[in-house]
């Protein structure tokens, strides 16, 4: 295990808000083709590391557990379900803090295990958790479009252009850091490149207060955006429900809550609309696919359709729960957050859809950079 900076920025000495996150081993005493099979996970991107927690807390848990506790029906692979559950054994109601966090990262490399030893890729072995119409290419956007210290919208506009050449239809920028009329002034730049704005979603990343969201969303109203997303704080249901009833256009929500009991919070007191909106929820920060899972049937049960979900993260595990569970496309940071945002080397964006690699497991070696990264880990111990 180890924690390593992560930044936004391909040019990593460009301040990143000293952001983090734990990369994890689980080595196993499955032997395929001479070597054991390790499953690998991090903390997803644009929050922080969780070693601590891990370490001290939720790692010995998991190491203490009988296979027997931990071991599918068959009995010669892992449960992930029932790892979650010895992970979360004590744990009590509330208090999720970034707890959440490091289950998350823990599940990430029980799940690349479990499809490892299985032979499959995750999305394969997850497609029984899923609707029984399973897409094979799922739609992908990219985001990055964090502001530049220098000649912002000049390296924005040339981001933006590689963006659109690898493949993509629609990208994700930020906003709400600078005034209103420089923020409209890079969404008209990207919208350009993007061939208009409507293929464009601007990130407010939970900046505004009530009056400021409203502004905002009132300015916005006239580019009919692909989306408005995380305008006010995570938990201001009040701001979020305000601006619902007069921003006609969708709004996208839930990036920075982390539970099943947030989540219903959201729904019932943010005034998401289930015919439009988008649901954000971090799988990885979301105590990982089974805190995800509980997210996602809450609100089937409330009357959403999964392809209301579009999982922040923007890297292979999230693009295997899109298209193992049927959710509606997948964020992908093809520059940001490097080594570990992004897709296979070889993954082709045709049209703005993609498919998660055929590869055993998460696919994390086969992104050069990731599986570097992660040999870098085991060799370090
Ligand atoms: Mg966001």
């Amino acid at each position: 295990m180890r924690t390593v900076p992560i930044s936004r920025f391909v040019d990593s000495s460009i301040p990143s808000g000293g952001l983090t996150t734990t990369l994890i081993a689980v080595v196993t005493d499955v032997v395929r083709s001479g070597k054991p099979i390790v499953g690998f996970g991090f903390s997803s991107i644009g929050r922080f590391g969780q070693q601590g927690l891990i370490e001290e807390r939720f790692a010995p848990r998991l190491r203490d557990a009988a296979f027997i506790d931990i071991a599918d029906e068959t009995g010669e692979n892992i449960d992930p379900f029932k790892a979650w559950n010895v992970l979360m054994k004590g744990e009590k109601p509330g208090g999720h803090g970034e707890r959440c966090v490091a289950v998350g990262t823990l599940d990430m490399a029980l799940w690349d295990v479990a499809a490892k030893v299985a032979d499959v890729p995750l999305y394969h072995h997850i497609a029984r958790l899923g609707p029984k119409t399973s897409v094979k290419a799922v739609r992908a956007y990219a985001g990055g479009g964090y502001y530049y210290p220098r000649d912002d919208v000049g390296r924005l506009v040339d981001e933006v252009k590689r963006i659109r050449d690898l493949g993509y239809t629609h990208f994700k920028l930020k906003m709400g850091s600078l005034s209103l009329a420089e923020d409209l002034n890079r969404i008209e730049a990207v919208a350009k490149v993007m061939s208009a704005s409507r293929n464009v979603a601007a990130d407010a990343m939970n900046s505004y207060g009530r009056r400021g969201a409203l502004e905002a969303a009132a300015a916005l109203s006239p580019f009919g955006l692909w989306w408005f997303e995380d305008l006010c704080d995570p938990l201001d249901f009040g701001t979020l429900a305000d601006v619902a009833r007069r921003y006609e256009g969708p709004i996208a929500a839930g990036e920075a809550l982390f539970s099943v009991a947030e989540a219903k919070l959201l729904e019932q007191h943010g005034g998401v609309r289930k015919d439009k909106d988008i649901l954000l929820f971090d799988p990885v920060h979301c105590y990982g696919l089974p805190g995800y899972l509980e997210i996602v049937r809450e609100f089937e049960r409330r009357g959403w359709e999964r392809n209301r979900f579009w999982p922040h993260g923007g890297h292979l595990f999230t693009l295997h729960l899109v298209q193992g569970l049927g959710l509606g496309g997948t964020e992908v940071n093809p520059f940001s957050f490097q080594p570990f945002g992004g897709l296979t080397d070889d993954a082709l964006i045709t049209d703005g859809r993609v498919c998660a690699p055929d590869v055993p497991g998460i696919g994390f070696e086969a992104r050069t950079a990731t599986r570097r990264a992660f040999a870098d880990l085991l060799g370090g111990g």
